[in-house]
Parts: C-alpha cells; structure tokens; sequence
C-alpha cells in the first residue's frame, strides 16, 4: 500500500490514496461517503495539517467501516465532513484486559504486600461476580476505555463458570457477557478464551480457581467452539500460564488456535517464583516449555515478558512471538521490567496493555515503556514517540487479530482517536511535535472524540452509548463489595 507523502511545503494541490482492494466489513456499517477532516493527523512516522479521511462509500454503495480515502494538504474542512479538531491518531489497542480487575481501584494500595497477597483480594471479587453484574461491570469499563481512546480490547478471560466450577446453563454465558458489554460500550473485543486447569505444576485448582476450569483442555476447546464470532468481536485463545496448564495440555490449546488462525494470548514470565517452579517441574524456564509445546510463533503474544534469559528473548524473538507489556500494572503488582527493548530488537513486535485496569490509559502505558528502560539503563531514547504510538496503536491490533488496524490509510478500519492540543498538559508543543506531546505529556483525559468504524463512540469527552460512566463504574462497582 502506498501512502500520500505531500507536505503542506512540498505540495500545494491536495493528494488522495484510495483502497486498491476490496475489504471484508468487519464493524458497524457507517454512512456511505463519510468524511472527517483531521485538524492534525499521525499517519505513522510523521504529523500532517490537514488531512480529510474518507468512510465506506466505494462505488456508490454503503459503507463498510473501513477507510476509503485519505487525503493530505486539506487546509479547511470540506462541505459536510466531520470536524476533529486536534490531533488524531488511530484507534488505541488496549491488548491486554481483565475488566473484573477495575473492581479492585484503590482498594489494594493499603500496606505492604506481593503480587500473591494482591491475587487474595483479587479472587475474592471473582468469587462475587455472575454473568449479570459481570456484564455490568464490563460495559463500564469497557465505556472508560472508549473515553480514554481505545477501541478495541483484548479480554483475557477466565472466569468461565459458577463458583466451585459448575458450569452456567449456557456454558459461554460469561465470554458472552463481555463480548455483549464491549457492543454496548460501542468499542471492538478479542475474547481471549484461557484454559485455566491447574493451581501450579501438578496441583489441582483451588476453590478460587475452581469456576476458571473446565477440567481439561480438551474441554475447554468444546466449550470455546461453540463462541461466535462478530463484526466487533473476535474470538482467540489464552493458556493462562504455565502454572494453570499442564505441559501435556498445552500442545491442545495451541492446535485450537492454530487451527482457526487465531490469536493465542499466555502469561509468560510475570513472577520470579512462577519461574523457579517451572523449572524445577520441567528443568526449563517457561519460555523454552512453550516453545517445546508448539505454544510460540507470530499468532501467539506473551503478556509479561518480564524474568527471561538472554536464550529466552532469543526464543521469543526468534519465533516471532509478540511481546505485549503493562508497565502500569507491573510496576503496581512490582513485578519487575521486563527486557521489551532487547525482546523487539530480537523480532518481538510489541503491545501494550492496561491488564489490572490500575488506571485505564494506553498513552500512560507507552510513557512506561521508555520510561522503565531509561530509569534501568540511566539512558535516554530506546523509543521513539513513533515507535511507542505504533504499539499503542498496529502492533495492538495485529495481536489482537484485527487485520488491517490501528492505522490511518485506505482500507484500514475507520477507527479514530483525538487528543486536544489545548490542555494544560498539551497546549505549546508545535504540531508537528504531536506524537512527542501525545505520549510524554497527553493523558487519558486528553481524549476529545473516539471513533469506530467511521461512528464517534465518544464525542466532546462525552460517550454517546454510555450516558454517566462514572455512574455506571461506582454502580457496578458497588455491587461487588462483600
Ligand atoms: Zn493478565
């Protein structure tokens, strides 16, 4: 695909790239011939005045969702086009979710305590929730995430069924509750279905854990066929961790998303400890088990690539296994800074994601990343700005399995964020500086519209679907005290 190199000093007529090949639609129809003009735009590697973006309408028939045209050296609105007033990038990719976790704000920051304490508190909400409040509880979320400019979320879901493990009358009814709650808040979903059958290395589930089984793997991939796919949601695939899916199990889920071509999300290396029994179990470390079980490869993303050796980033990189981090949760859990630099160096693409839900804010997530690396290394620019926003933004999306995403050119999805240039966080950086501005000073709050498949989910800061998401997060929220 080429793209539209004019620049408002080198060219003076504007200049349109078109799709060249037909797209499949993959979200909500959007009027045929939809325009936006993008007061600023980041199309990847540099910042552009003035570009108008064109949805669906090829050939004269409706549209599709996907953008059809993208036009450079546009110096004023043209008739009838949306104005997004600011700076617009593609939609953001929050590649990593577990949306029950946002129940735990606020509340786990009191004493001293581990990543293990934290999990206590952290399953005693999962004891509480049903399809119903889970539902609920998502869809807030999931409406603080298209506030904060992302649109679409990687659900990393476990909690399949009741409490003590019997399965709910519709067995998916709990992936169902999410994938419906993502519709309503208007944003896309990758249910990442994970196997969840063990405590640890050959002991079986806790009481806690019992509702995350479903026995064996063979199980869980029945249970996990039956979940449809739609125009907002994808369905992928998760082995939990090393720790919850025994070794000769593993090979099972792998097939299963080999098979559809599907995304396969794993907890990789988050703790210290998770490693020490690994080996001590298998006489190698998490990494080299999962490349040795089939688990490894350019489908597959590892969440928490934080305890690995120089072999395992070689591995990782080698296979093209992603590598998605959450610096905002692992600094929260203090889980340690895991070797992103090193691992994409060595073929890792990268992601990010906001996990725990701590705070919900990708931009914040990709000021981590360098961040970490710089307070590490006592040195500066492991990352460009670029760089970080196309993991915010691509890289999210392709390990997600959203094809064609998380970019501002022809037949991408029509997905759109814009941050204000006005704020007190973003007011005087020149433009042309915007990716600087957007990742080392902009926040969440400096979201002023969201767009997806060429429709605002959120206008003026405001959600169009969800009318109070503080409300509807404090309500939820409630719900789940003990
Ligand atoms: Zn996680």
């Amino acid at each position: 695909m080429t793209r539209d190199s004019g620049t408002a000093a080198g060219a003076t007529t504007p200049r349109t790239t078109t799709a060249t090949t037909p797209a499949a639609p993959p979200g909500a129809t959007a009027p045929a011939g939809r325009t936006f003009w993008l007061e600023h735009a980041w199309l990847g590697d540099r910042v552009e005045p003035g570009v108008a973006v064109t949805v669906g309408g090829r050939g004269g028939k409706g549209g599709d969702g996907r953008i059809s045209a993208v036009t450079t050296d546009v110096p004023a609105p043209p008739p009838g086009a949306e104005i997004l007033r600011g700076l617009t990038l593609p939609g953001l990719a929050n590649a990593h979710s577990h949306a029950f976790h946002r129940a735990l704000r606020g509340t786990v920051q009191v004493g001293a305590g581990t990543f293990w304490t934290w999990r206590e508190v952290m399953y005693a909400v999962a004891d509480r929730l049903t399809p119903e409040t889970y539902h609920r509880l998502a869809r807030a979320v999931y409406a603080e995430m298209a506030l904060a400019g992302i649109t679409a979320v990687g659900e990393f879901h476990y909690l399949h069924h009741a409490p003590g493990g019997t399965p709910y009358a519709e067995p998916n009814a709990m992936g169902e509750a999410l994938v419906a709650a993502a519709a309503e808040a208007g944003i896309r979903i990758t249910l990442l279905d994970a196997a969840y059958l063990s405590a640890g290395f050959g002991e079986p589930p806790t009481a806690h854990q019992r509702r995350f089984s479903d026995g064996t793997a063979e199980a869980w991939a029945e249970r996990c066929s039956d979940l449809r796919e739609r125009d907002h949601a994808r369905i992928g695939a998760a082995i939990h961790s090393v720790r919850a899916v025994p070794a000769r199990e593993l090979e099972t889920v792998a097939r299963w998303a080999q098979e559809r071509r599907a995304p396969l999300h794993v907890h990789l290396s988050e703790q210290t400890a998770e490693n020490e029994a690994c080996r001590e179990a298998h006489g190698r470390t998490p990494a080299r088990l999962l490349a040795d079980h089939g688990v490894l490869g350019p489908r597959t993303t590892g969440i928490h690539n934080t305890h690995l050796t120089a072999q395992d980033i070689a591995l990782v990189g080698g296979s093209g296994t992603g590598t998605c981090m959450c610096p905002t949760t692992e600094r929260d859990l203090a889980d340690g800074i895991g070797p992103a630099a090193a691992l994409q160096r060595g073929g890792s693409p990268l992601s990010l994601g906001s996990d725990s839900h701590a705070v919900v804010d990708l931009l914040e997530e990709a000021r981590a990343l360098e961040l970490n690396e710089r307070l590490r290394t006592r040195t500066r620019g492991h990352w460009t700005a670029n760089a970080l926003l196309r993991a915010a933004t691509a890289g999210g999306h392709a390990a997600l399995g959203w094809d064609r995403a998380g970019t501002i050119e022809p037949g991408a999805l029509a997905d759109l964020t814009t941050l204000t240039l006005e704020s007190v966080r973003t007011a005087g950086p020149p433009p042309r500086l915007g990716a600087e501005t957007a990742v080392f000073a902009a926040t969440a709050a400096d979201v002023r519209h969201t767009v997806v498949a060429g429709r605002h989910v959120v206008r003026d800061g405001a959600h169009t679907l969800v009318p109070d998401v503080p409300h509807a997060l404090a309500q939820a929220v409630r719900a789940l005290r003990g």
